[in-house]
């Protein structure tokens, strides 16, 4: 199932989502009560799920206009850095990567995590705020996300789907100069508008989260191209991570990492300018695209 939020009469309500028929249904329709935001959904999914079919002709998808799935995250958004092979080189080679020193392999032995505010994300087809007079080094990053609807703490690897509620594309969107400068990833990963996120939810039945096709045009160009099944950290690796010291909430994000193909990628980089678009497809999760303005 595939679910979005979006703006119904004045408000952001929860619908299920039929992407081939472009159709969607409110949930507080289907449920004859309301059914709360996507954070109460995924909570109380275990009871709803079973009413959850299409009933009545529902509304035209292009008719309505999408907010992110969830578009204010209970708590950060949590993130992993160099988690492809290919990406891991070219980041280590590009300058900007503060955490890369002479001893260092490209390579992370051990997932590196950070975060992003929850006021960072934004919705299909909003703009990403150009960091005029703060940043000039504007770059992409294409992301498989992780939703996590059954919480816990200690969550071994065999138990890790268990956790999975669905799927998104995210959009890691980075400063590269400030991302080096301050060394800690958070101020150049988190500034406002930093998060695109959709265009909506998917359940976890599904897609295959080990063989996900993951590509990202820049005005129409090709720049990344490739499949989940390369992480160097899967998806269970990063919730054992995670969940060692620190319990996960339903509705938390883990966005995977991004394949190579970023700007700081090129030599000379090719970073972001205002009036460029950005448009992401992972197989089964749907297309993101988001404009700089
Ligand atoms: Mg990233």
């Amino acid at each position: 199932m595939k679910f979005a939020t979006f703006y119904h009469e004045g408000r952001a309500t929860v619908g299920l989502v039929d992407a081939e028929a472009a159709r969607v249904w409110l949930l507080d329709g289907l449920l004859g009560r309301p059914a709360g935001d996507m954070n109460a959904v995924i909570r109380s999914f275990a009871d709803i799920e079973g009413r959850l079919a299409p009933s009545g002709p529902g509304i035209a998808l292009d008719s309505v206009r999408l907010a992110a799935p969830i578009p204010r995250p209970l708590r950060n958004v949590f993130c992993v850095g160099k988690n492809y092979f290919d990406h891991a080189h070219e980041f280590s080679k590009s300058g900007y990567d503060s955490s890369a020193g002479p001893q260092a392999s490209a390579v992370p032995e051990v997932p590196i995590i950070f975060t992003k505010a929850p006021e960072t994300v934004i919705a299909q087809g909003e703009a990403i705020r150009f960091p005029t007079g703060l940043s000039d080094s504007l770059d992409y990053e294409a992301e498989l996300a992780v939703v996590i609807g059954r919480g816990g703490r200690g969550i071994p690897k065999d138990r890790a789907f268990d956790h999975v509620w669905g799927y998104t594309i995210i959009n890691d969107v980075t400063a590269r100069d400030l991302q080096s400068r301050h060394k800690q990833w958070f101020i150049g990963k988190s500034m406002d508008t930093f998060c695109p996120m959709g265009p909506w939810l998917v359940t976890a039945d599904e897609v295959d989260p080990a063989d996900m096709r993951v590509r990202c045009w820049v005005n129409d160009e090709l720049r990344q191209d490739a499949s989940t099944g390369d992480l160097i950290f899967d998806i269970p690796s990063l919730i054992e991570t995670l969940s060692a010291g620190l319990t996960l909430q339903p509705g938390d994000i883990i966005a995977t990492g991004t394949p190579a193909g970023v700007g700081i990628g090129f030599t000379p980089p090719r970073f972001l300018r205002p009036g460029d678009r950005v448009a992401i497809e992972i197989s089964g999760l749907g297309r993101l695209e988001n404009p700089i303005a």
